[in-house]
C-alpha cells in the first residue's frame, strides 16, 4: 500500500492506493482559517491518521507531493534529513507551498518512522527544459548566484495527463507534440514535446504566466518599481499583492471561475473583463507553444476550472480555426469527464482530461520502489 499525501497551504488531501487502485481518499480544508475547527496541519494529519488508522496499515511507502525542488530534484527523491535541508533551503522560492509540503513530510515520518518517504516534485517534469527556454534575460553572475531560471510547476500533473491523452490518442507519447493547460487555482499550460517539457508558464516561482484565481500571471517588472517608489509599498507588501489581491479577484472581487461566470451572465462589466483577460492569455500562450512545438497534435484541458468550464474554454480556443484548432459546442458542453471536444477531422485534436495528482505520484513511486530500482534506493538509502 501507498499513503499519498497533498499538503497544500490550507488544505491536505490524501489517497491510499493499493497497486493502482485507491482504497480510500479523502481532504481536510481551511486548516487555520477562522471559524474552522483543524487549527492546524498536525491537527488534519491526526485526524486522518486517525481515521485510517495510518500507524497499524502495511505501508510500502509514503508519497509526498512538494512543489519546489529548485535544479537538484529531478527524479522523485527518498527523503533523508538532507533533502528536508534542501526543501527548506527552496522556501524563498516558494513560501506558500514548501513550507506546508514540509510540515506534511515531518509529520508524517513522525508517524511511520518505519517506511520510506517519497518526495515528488511539481518543478522535476520541467528539467528537460531547453536553455533557451529556461533561461531569463538576466545578469548571469546573479542569475547563478541565487538559482534565478525558470523551473516551471505543476509537473506532476502535466505528465501524468500527457501519458493520458496518449494512450487515448492510441500513440506513443513520445511521438506527439501537446500543450497542456493545468487550469485550476493555480494555472499554468506547458509545450510537450514526445513526453518532455520543452516550455511552460510558471518561472522561478508559481506566480509567472496565466492570469489565476489570485495570482497575476505575467505582469512588466516595473509594476513593483511604481509601487514602491510612488505607492510606498514593501517587498513583502508589494509580493502579498501580486499572491493574494491580483488575479481574477483583483480583477472582479472575486477569484472563483464560477462565480465569476455566474456574473457575467448577469451583465457585470468588471466580470466579463476578468474572464475576458483570463481568455486571452491563454490564447496567447497556445499561440506562442504553437509555434514553439512547430506541429500540434492536441491541447488538453485539465485541472478545476480546465475540467468544468465549457465557457473557458470555448472562449480560449475560440478563431483559432486556421491554426486547426477548435471546439465542438456540444461535445464541450457535455459528456464524460474525459473526452475530446474538437470536431471530428480537425487536425489538433481538444480534449479534456482530468488530473489524478495522487494517482501520478503513487505510481512514479510504485515505479521508483520496483525490485530493479528498489536495490538502489536500498544502496542510497544505507549510504546516506
Ligand atoms: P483546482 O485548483 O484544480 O481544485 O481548481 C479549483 C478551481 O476550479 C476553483 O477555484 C473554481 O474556480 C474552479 N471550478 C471548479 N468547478 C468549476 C465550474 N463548474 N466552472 C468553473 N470553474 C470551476
Amino acid at each position: 500500500m501507498i499513503f499519498v499525501l497533498n499538503c497544500g497551504s490550507s488544505s491536505v488531501k490524501y489517497r491510499l492506493f493499493d497497486g493502482s487502485s485507491p482504497l480510500a481518499s479523502g481532504k481536510v480544508e481551511r486548516i487555520g482559517e477562522a471559524g474552522s475547527p483543524i487549527a492546524d496541519h498536525e491537527a488534519a494529519l491526526e485526524q486522518i491518521a486517525r481515521d485510517l488508522r495510518l500507524a497499524s496499515l502495511p505501508l510500502e511507502a509514503v508519497g509526498h507531493r512538494v512543489v519546489h525542488g529548485g535544479a537538484r530534484f529531478r527524479t522523485p527523491t527518498v527523503i533523508d534529513s538532507d533533502v528536508i535541508d534542501e526543501i527548506r533551503a527552496l522556501i524563498p522560492l516558494a513560501p506558500l507551498h514548501n513550507p506546508a509540503n514540509l510540515e506534511g513530510i515531518e509529520l508524517a515520518r513522525r508517524l511511520r518512522p518505519d517506511v520510506p518517504h517519497v518526495a515528488v516534485f511539481d518543478t522535476s517534469f520541467h528539467a528537460t527544459l531547453p536553455a533557451a527556454a529556461a533561461t531569463y534575460a538576466f545578469d548571469r553572475g546573479l542569475a547563478a548566484r541565487y538559482g534565478i531560471r525558470r523551473y516551471g510547476f505543476h509537473g506532476i500533473s502535466f505528465s501524468y495527463v500527457a501519458r493520458r491523452t496518449a494512450t487515448l490518442l492510441d500513440r506513443p507519447v513520445d511521438e506527439l507534440n501537446m500543450i497542456v493547460l493545468h487550469l485550476g487555482n493555480g494555472a499554468s499550460a506547458a509545450a510537450i514535446q514526445g513526453g518532455r517539457s520543452v516550455e511552460t508558464s510558471m518561472g522561478l516561482t508559481p506566480l509567472e504566466g496565466l492570469v489565476m484565481g489570485t495570482r497575476t500571471g505575467d505582469i512588466d517588472p516595473a509594476v513593483a518599481f511604481v509601487l514602491a517608489r510612488q505607492g510606498g509599498l514593501s517587498v513583502d507588501d508589494i509580493d502579498a499583492l501580486y499572491q493574494h489581491e491580483c488575479g481574477l479577484r483583483g480583477l472582479c472581487g472575486d477569484n472563483d471561475m464560477r462565480t465569476v461566470i455566474q456574473r457575467v451572465s448577469a451583465g457585470d462589466p468588471h466580470a466579463q473583463l476578468a474572464l475576458d483577460v483570463y481568455c486571452h492569455r491563454i490564447r496567447k500562450y497556445v499561440g506562442a507553444y504553437h509555434a514553439v512545438l512547430g506541429r500540434l497534435d492536441a491541447i488538453v484541458f485539465t485541472a478545476g476550472i480546465g475540467e468544468n468550464s465549457a465557457d473557458v474554454r470555448a472562449q480560449s480556443l475560440s478563431g483559432l480555426l486556421p491554426m486547426g484548432i477548435a471546439v465542438d459546442p456540444a461535445r464541450n458542453a457535455a459528456g464524460r469527464p474525459e473526452r475530446v471536444i474538437s470536431p471530428d477531422g480537425t487536425p489538433v485534436t481538444a480534449y479534456v482530461v482530468p488530473t489524478d495528482e495522487e494517482r501520478a505520484i503513487a505510481e512514479e513511486i510504485t515505479t521508483l520502489l520496483a525490485p530493479s530500482a528498489r536495490r538502489q534506493v536500498v544502496s542510497s538509502t544505507e549510504k546516506a
